[in-house]
Protein backbone atom coordinates (compact mmCIF):
# COMPACT_ATOMS: atom_id res chain seq x y z
CA UNK A 1 0.00 0.00 0.00
CA UNK A 2 1.45 3.32 -0.91
CA UNK A 3 1.68 6.14 1.77
CA UNK A 4 -0.26 9.30 1.35
CA UNK A 5 1.01 12.06 -0.36
CA UNK A 6 1.44 14.85 2.55
CA UNK A 7 3.66 18.04 0.99
CA UNK A 8 4.90 19.29 -2.42
CA UNK A 9 9.16 18.04 -3.02
CA UNK A 10 9.44 21.47 -4.21
CA UNK A 11 7.48 23.28 -1.23
CA UNK A 12 9.59 21.98 1.20
CA UNK A 13 12.72 21.19 -0.46
CA UNK A 14 14.64 21.20 2.60
CA UNK A 15 12.68 18.40 4.34
CA UNK A 16 12.52 16.53 1.01
CA UNK A 17 16.62 16.66 0.52
CA UNK A 18 16.88 15.63 4.67
CA UNK A 19 14.91 12.71 4.29
CA UNK A 20 16.86 11.73 1.12
CA UNK A 21 20.01 12.47 2.56
CA UNK A 22 19.42 10.31 5.90
CA UNK A 23 17.75 7.36 3.95
CA UNK A 24 21.25 7.39 1.95
CA UNK A 25 23.70 6.80 4.68
CA UNK A 26 21.66 3.79 6.02
CA UNK A 27 21.22 2.56 2.06
CA UNK A 28 23.38 3.71 -0.45
CA UNK A 29 25.71 0.96 -1.38
CA UNK A 30 29.47 0.43 -1.63
CA UNK A 31 30.42 1.16 -5.20
CA UNK A 32 33.97 0.94 -6.20
CA UNK A 33 33.12 4.88 -7.89
CA UNK A 34 32.31 6.15 -4.56
CA UNK A 35 34.81 5.67 -3.21
CA UNK A 36 36.44 7.97 -5.15
CA UNK A 37 36.70 11.13 -6.18
CA UNK A 38 38.84 11.49 -9.07
CA UNK A 39 37.42 13.36 -11.43
CA UNK A 40 38.88 10.58 -14.31
CA UNK A 41 37.74 7.78 -12.55
CA UNK A 42 34.46 9.18 -11.71
CA UNK A 43 34.45 9.46 -16.05
CA UNK A 44 35.52 6.25 -16.58
CA UNK A 45 32.46 4.73 -13.92
CA UNK A 46 29.50 7.07 -15.79
CA UNK A 47 30.67 6.00 -19.01
CA UNK A 48 30.66 2.46 -18.19
CA UNK A 49 27.63 2.81 -16.29
CA UNK A 50 25.63 4.85 -19.63
CA UNK A 51 24.08 1.63 -21.54
CA UNK A 52 25.57 -0.95 -18.88
CA UNK A 53 23.88 -2.31 -16.03
CA UNK A 54 25.80 -1.62 -12.76
CA UNK A 55 25.47 -5.65 -11.75
CA UNK A 56 27.41 -6.60 -15.38
CA UNK A 57 30.18 -4.08 -14.19
CA UNK A 58 30.37 -5.14 -11.35
CA UNK A 59 30.13 -9.18 -11.65
CA UNK A 60 33.14 -8.35 -14.50
CA UNK A 61 35.39 -5.91 -12.55
CA UNK A 62 35.34 -4.08 -15.37
CA UNK A 63 36.10 -0.87 -13.84
CA UNK A 64 38.48 -1.77 -11.78
CA UNK A 65 40.07 -4.29 -14.46
CA UNK A 66 40.13 -1.06 -16.91
CA UNK A 67 42.11 1.57 -14.04
CA UNK A 68 44.96 -0.34 -14.01
CA UNK A 69 45.53 -0.76 -17.53
CA UNK A 70 44.75 2.93 -18.21
CA UNK A 71 44.99 4.46 -14.43
CA UNK A 72 44.63 8.23 -15.47
CA UNK A 73 44.14 10.39 -18.42
CA UNK A 74 47.92 9.94 -20.08
CA UNK A 75 47.74 6.48 -20.24
CA UNK A 76 43.85 6.39 -21.71
CA UNK A 77 44.83 9.12 -24.16
CA UNK A 78 48.31 7.27 -25.69
CA UNK A 79 46.09 3.35 -25.49
CA UNK A 80 46.16 1.97 -28.83
CA UNK A 81 42.72 0.52 -30.36
CA UNK A 82 43.77 -3.01 -29.76
CA UNK A 83 44.42 -2.44 -26.21
CA UNK A 84 41.58 -0.10 -25.73
CA UNK A 85 39.23 -2.55 -27.33
CA UNK A 86 40.19 -5.07 -24.83
CA UNK A 87 40.10 -3.42 -21.60
CA UNK A 88 36.18 -2.69 -22.76
CA UNK A 89 36.04 -6.49 -23.60
CA UNK A 90 32.56 -7.47 -21.97
CA UNK A 91 30.70 -3.90 -22.00
CA UNK A 92 29.49 -3.38 -25.36
CA UNK A 93 28.66 0.18 -27.50
CA UNK A 94 32.33 -0.04 -28.38
CA UNK A 95 32.43 3.42 -29.59
CA UNK A 96 32.21 4.96 -25.97
CA UNK A 97 35.53 3.68 -25.52
CA UNK A 98 36.69 5.49 -28.21
CA UNK A 99 34.91 8.50 -27.20
CA UNK A 100 36.31 8.55 -23.49
CA UNK A 101 39.94 8.36 -24.94
CA UNK A 102 39.12 11.68 -26.88
CA UNK A 103 37.92 12.97 -23.84
CA UNK A 104 41.34 12.16 -22.40
CA UNK A 105 42.95 13.96 -25.28
CA UNK A 106 40.70 16.93 -25.10
CA UNK A 107 41.40 17.81 -21.03
CA UNK A 108 45.46 17.24 -21.69
CA UNK A 109 45.44 19.17 -24.58
CA UNK A 110 43.11 21.67 -23.24
CA UNK A 111 43.72 22.06 -19.53
CA UNK A 112 46.85 20.08 -19.11
CA UNK A 113 45.48 17.26 -17.94
CA UNK A 114 43.86 18.56 -15.04
CA UNK A 115 39.69 18.06 -15.46
CA UNK A 116 38.16 21.58 -15.54
CA UNK A 117 35.09 22.02 -12.77
CA UNK A 118 32.97 24.67 -14.22
CA UNK A 119 30.31 23.32 -16.69
CA UNK A 120 30.77 25.74 -19.59
CA UNK A 121 34.11 24.09 -20.22
CA UNK A 122 33.45 20.33 -19.44
CA UNK A 123 30.40 20.65 -21.74
CA UNK A 124 33.31 22.00 -24.23
CA UNK A 125 34.96 18.42 -24.17
CA UNK A 126 33.96 15.56 -26.10
CA UNK A 127 31.81 12.79 -25.12
CA UNK A 128 30.39 15.10 -22.50
CA UNK A 129 27.07 15.91 -21.69
CA UNK A 130 25.02 17.89 -19.66
CA UNK A 131 24.37 14.51 -17.54
CA UNK A 132 27.95 13.51 -17.60
CA UNK A 133 28.88 17.30 -17.08
CA UNK A 134 26.47 17.18 -13.80
CA UNK A 135 28.03 13.67 -12.13
CA UNK A 136 31.68 15.31 -12.44
CA UNK A 137 30.79 18.55 -10.86
CA UNK A 138 28.29 16.86 -8.37
CA UNK A 139 30.53 13.40 -7.36
CA UNK A 140 34.18 14.36 -8.25
CA UNK A 141 34.25 18.17 -7.25
CA UNK A 142 31.57 18.24 -4.75
CA UNK A 143 29.87 21.20 -6.41
CA UNK A 144 26.32 21.78 -6.82
CA UNK A 145 24.86 20.00 -9.98
CA UNK A 146 22.05 19.11 -12.32
CA UNK A 147 21.89 15.30 -13.37
CA UNK A 148 19.08 13.40 -14.52
CA UNK A 149 19.63 9.34 -15.52
CA UNK A 150 16.76 6.93 -15.86
CA UNK A 151 16.40 6.51 -12.72
CA UNK A 152 16.03 9.81 -11.55
CA UNK A 153 13.32 10.59 -14.26
CA UNK A 154 11.65 7.89 -12.96
CA UNK A 155 11.80 9.13 -9.43
CA UNK A 156 10.77 12.85 -10.65
CA UNK A 157 7.96 11.61 -12.76
CA UNK A 158 5.99 9.99 -9.58
CA UNK A 159 6.72 12.07 -7.80
CA UNK A 160 5.15 14.83 -9.55
CA UNK A 161 2.46 12.68 -10.92
CA UNK A 162 3.89 14.09 -14.50
CA UNK A 163 1.78 11.80 -17.44
CA UNK A 164 3.32 13.47 -20.58
CA UNK A 165 6.16 11.17 -22.40
CA UNK A 166 9.84 11.70 -19.76
CA UNK A 167 11.86 11.63 -22.86
CA UNK A 168 10.36 13.88 -25.43
CA UNK A 169 11.60 17.68 -25.11
CA UNK A 170 8.66 19.36 -23.03
CA UNK A 171 9.24 16.63 -20.59
CA UNK A 172 12.84 16.12 -20.41
CA UNK A 173 12.31 20.01 -19.70
CA UNK A 174 9.92 19.47 -16.95
CA UNK A 175 11.94 16.58 -15.36
CA UNK A 176 15.74 18.76 -15.78
CA UNK A 177 13.47 21.62 -14.35
CA UNK A 178 12.69 19.92 -11.53
CA UNK A 179 15.60 18.03 -11.15
CA UNK A 180 17.40 21.71 -10.71
CA UNK A 181 14.78 23.10 -8.09
CA UNK A 182 14.97 20.02 -5.58
CA UNK A 183 19.23 19.88 -5.98
CA UNK A 184 20.73 20.14 -3.12
CA UNK A 185 23.97 22.59 -3.21
CA UNK A 186 25.19 21.95 0.54
CA UNK A 187 25.33 17.99 -0.55
CA UNK A 188 25.61 17.30 -3.67
CA UNK A 189 27.60 14.58 -3.62
CA UNK A 190 24.69 12.46 -1.36
CA UNK A 191 21.61 14.24 -2.82
CA UNK A 192 22.34 12.69 -6.44
CA UNK A 193 23.84 9.58 -5.29
CA UNK A 194 20.81 9.25 -3.16
CA UNK A 195 18.34 9.96 -5.99
CA UNK A 196 19.29 7.59 -8.47
CA UNK A 197 19.83 4.83 -5.88
CA UNK A 198 16.72 5.12 -4.89
CA UNK A 199 14.99 4.98 -8.09
CA UNK A 200 17.59 1.32 -8.81
CA UNK A 201 16.50 0.22 -5.19
CA UNK A 202 12.96 1.09 -4.18
CA UNK A 203 11.38 3.18 -7.02
CA UNK A 204 11.92 0.61 -9.40
CA UNK A 205 10.99 0.00 -13.24
CA UNK A 206 7.38 -1.79 -12.66
CA UNK A 207 6.04 -2.00 -8.99
CA UNK A 208 8.26 0.12 -6.82
CA UNK A 209 8.52 -0.62 -3.57
CA UNK A 210 6.58 2.25 -1.90
CA UNK A 211 6.07 1.30 1.79
CA UNK A 212 10.25 1.44 1.92
CA UNK A 213 10.53 4.95 0.48
CA UNK A 214 12.19 7.99 2.71
CA UNK A 215 10.18 10.57 0.36
CA UNK A 216 6.56 8.99 -0.28
CA UNK A 217 4.94 11.40 1.76
CA UNK A 218 6.38 13.98 -0.82
CA UNK A 219 5.36 11.49 -3.42
CA UNK A 220 2.05 12.36 -5.61
CA UNK A 221 1.17 9.72 -7.90
CA UNK A 222 -1.07 7.16 -6.99
CA UNK A 223 -0.68 5.00 -10.02
CA UNK A 224 3.24 4.57 -9.66
CA UNK A 225 3.38 1.22 -11.88
CA UNK A 226 2.11 3.21 -14.88
CA UNK A 227 4.68 6.13 -14.92
CA UNK A 228 7.10 7.17 -15.61
CA UNK A 229 5.14 7.27 -19.77
CA UNK A 230 7.82 7.05 -23.01
CA UNK A 231 6.74 7.48 -26.09
CA UNK A 232 6.29 4.89 -28.32
CA UNK A 233 9.50 2.12 -28.81
CA UNK A 234 10.61 0.95 -31.47
CA UNK A 235 9.62 -2.39 -32.87
CA UNK A 236 11.91 -5.03 -32.21
CA UNK A 237 13.58 -7.00 -34.92
CA UNK A 238 14.76 -10.56 -35.02
CA UNK A 239 18.03 -11.04 -37.35
CA UNK A 240 19.85 -13.94 -37.73
CA UNK A 241 23.29 -14.20 -38.20
CA UNK A 242 25.83 -16.92 -39.52
CA UNK A 243 28.94 -17.55 -38.64
CA UNK A 244 31.59 -19.94 -39.73
CA UNK A 245 33.66 -22.58 -37.46
CA UNK A 246 36.78 -23.62 -39.77
CA UNK A 247 39.82 -25.03 -38.60
CA UNK A 248 42.87 -25.72 -40.32
CA UNK A 249 45.21 -28.85 -40.03
CA UNK A 250 47.42 -27.17 -37.46
CA UNK A 251 44.69 -26.17 -35.20
CA UNK A 252 44.17 -22.84 -35.84
CA UNK A 253 40.90 -21.11 -36.03
CA UNK A 254 40.10 -18.79 -38.58
CA UNK A 255 38.95 -15.29 -37.07
CA UNK A 256 37.90 -12.14 -38.26
CA UNK A 257 38.88 -8.60 -37.81
CA UNK A 258 35.99 -6.25 -38.13
CA UNK A 259 36.13 -3.05 -39.72
CA UNK A 260 32.89 -1.76 -39.73
CA UNK A 261 31.26 1.23 -37.79
CA UNK A 262 29.81 -1.13 -35.18
CA UNK A 263 32.10 -3.06 -33.47
CA UNK A 264 35.62 -1.40 -35.21
CA UNK A 265 38.54 -3.37 -34.60
CA UNK A 266 37.22 -6.07 -32.47
CA UNK A 267 37.56 -10.06 -33.21
CA UNK A 268 34.73 -12.53 -34.58
CA UNK A 269 34.34 -15.68 -36.39
CA UNK A 270 33.79 -14.41 -39.91
CA UNK A 271 29.67 -14.11 -40.54
CA UNK A 272 28.93 -14.95 -43.92
CA UNK A 273 25.15 -14.74 -45.81
CA UNK A 274 22.69 -17.95 -44.85
CA UNK A 275 22.84 -18.96 -48.25
CA UNK A 276 26.60 -19.81 -48.61
CA UNK A 277 26.31 -21.98 -45.14
CA UNK A 278 23.18 -22.03 -43.11
CA UNK A 279 22.97 -25.74 -44.69
CA UNK A 280 26.18 -26.52 -42.98
CA UNK A 281 25.70 -28.73 -39.75
CA UNK A 282 24.68 -26.17 -37.13
CA UNK A 283 27.51 -26.73 -33.93
CA UNK A 284 25.93 -23.64 -31.49
CA UNK A 285 23.86 -21.21 -31.28
CA UNK A 286 23.42 -18.19 -29.04
CA UNK A 287 21.15 -15.13 -28.92
CA UNK A 288 21.94 -12.27 -27.52
CA UNK A 289 20.18 -8.01 -28.19
CA UNK A 290 21.69 -5.00 -29.14
CA UNK A 291 19.74 -1.85 -29.33
CA UNK A 292 16.55 -2.67 -30.91
CA UNK A 293 17.65 -6.29 -32.68
CA UNK A 294 17.18 -9.63 -31.58
CA UNK A 295 20.19 -11.68 -32.70
CA UNK A 296 19.98 -15.41 -33.22
CA UNK A 297 23.78 -16.14 -33.70
CA UNK A 298 24.33 -19.71 -35.33
CA UNK A 299 27.86 -20.75 -35.87
CA UNK A 300 28.28 -23.51 -38.58
CA UNK A 301 30.99 -26.36 -39.14
CA UNK A 302 33.21 -25.07 -41.67
CA UNK A 303 35.29 -28.48 -41.36
CA UNK A 304 32.02 -30.00 -42.77
CA UNK A 305 32.98 -32.64 -46.13
CA UNK A 306 32.84 -30.67 -49.70
CA UNK A 307 32.86 -27.26 -48.11
CA UNK A 308 35.44 -24.85 -48.95
CA UNK A 309 36.39 -21.57 -48.17
CA UNK A 310 38.68 -18.75 -49.75
CA UNK A 311 39.83 -16.18 -46.40
CA UNK A 312 38.38 -12.85 -47.20
CA UNK A 313 39.99 -9.43 -46.39
CA UNK A 314 40.46 -9.33 -42.45
CA UNK A 315 40.53 -12.81 -42.04
CA UNK A 316 43.72 -14.49 -40.17
CA UNK A 317 44.21 -17.92 -38.30
CA UNK A 318 44.73 -17.28 -34.89
CA UNK A 319 46.02 -20.19 -32.70
CA UNK A 320 43.59 -21.31 -29.91
CA UNK A 321 45.71 -20.22 -27.13
CA UNK A 322 45.90 -16.26 -28.60
CA UNK A 323 42.38 -16.11 -28.51
CA UNK A 324 42.13 -14.87 -24.84
CA UNK A 325 44.17 -11.85 -25.51
CA UNK A 326 42.06 -10.79 -28.63
CA UNK A 327 39.27 -8.36 -27.93
CA UNK A 328 36.12 -9.67 -29.42
CA UNK A 329 32.49 -9.09 -28.33
CA UNK A 330 30.64 -11.00 -25.72
CA UNK A 331 28.67 -12.99 -27.75
CA UNK A 332 31.19 -14.48 -30.09
CA UNK A 333 33.54 -14.84 -26.82
CA UNK A 334 31.23 -17.13 -25.21
CA UNK A 335 30.73 -19.46 -28.49
CA UNK A 336 33.86 -19.51 -29.40
CA UNK A 337 35.36 -19.96 -25.79
CA UNK A 338 33.15 -22.78 -25.52
CA UNK A 339 33.47 -24.46 -29.19
CA UNK A 340 37.31 -24.43 -28.29
CA UNK A 341 36.46 -26.78 -24.85
CA UNK A 342 33.89 -28.73 -27.02
CA UNK A 343 35.51 -29.83 -30.05
S1 LIG B 1 8.90 4.55 -4.37
FE1 LIG B 1 8.60 6.02 -6.02
S2 LIG B 1 6.42 5.93 -6.44
FE2 LIG B 1 6.73 5.00 -4.45
S3 LIG B 1 6.46 6.64 -2.99
FE3 LIG B 1 8.64 6.57 -3.44
S4 LIG B 1 8.92 8.04 -5.11
FE4 LIG B 1 6.74 7.57 -4.99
Amino acid sequence: MKPRFKSSALAEKEEFRDCLARWFSTHGRDYPWRRTRGPYEILVSEVMLQQTRIATVLAKGCFTRFLAVFPDVHALAAADDAALLKAWEGLGYYRRVGMLRETARAVIARHGGAFPCELPDLLKLPGIGRYTAGALRAFAFGLPAVLVDGNVSRVLARLMDFRGPVDETAGLKRIWSWAETLADPRRPRIHHAALMELGQSVCRPGVPDCAACPVAGFCRTREPAELPVKRRKMAVTAVDEHALWLRDDCGRLLLHHESGKRRTGLWKLPVLEAAQIGHLPMLAQHRYSITRYRVALSVHDGNSPGFSYHAAVGDSWVEPRMVPALAMAAPFRRVVERLLIDL
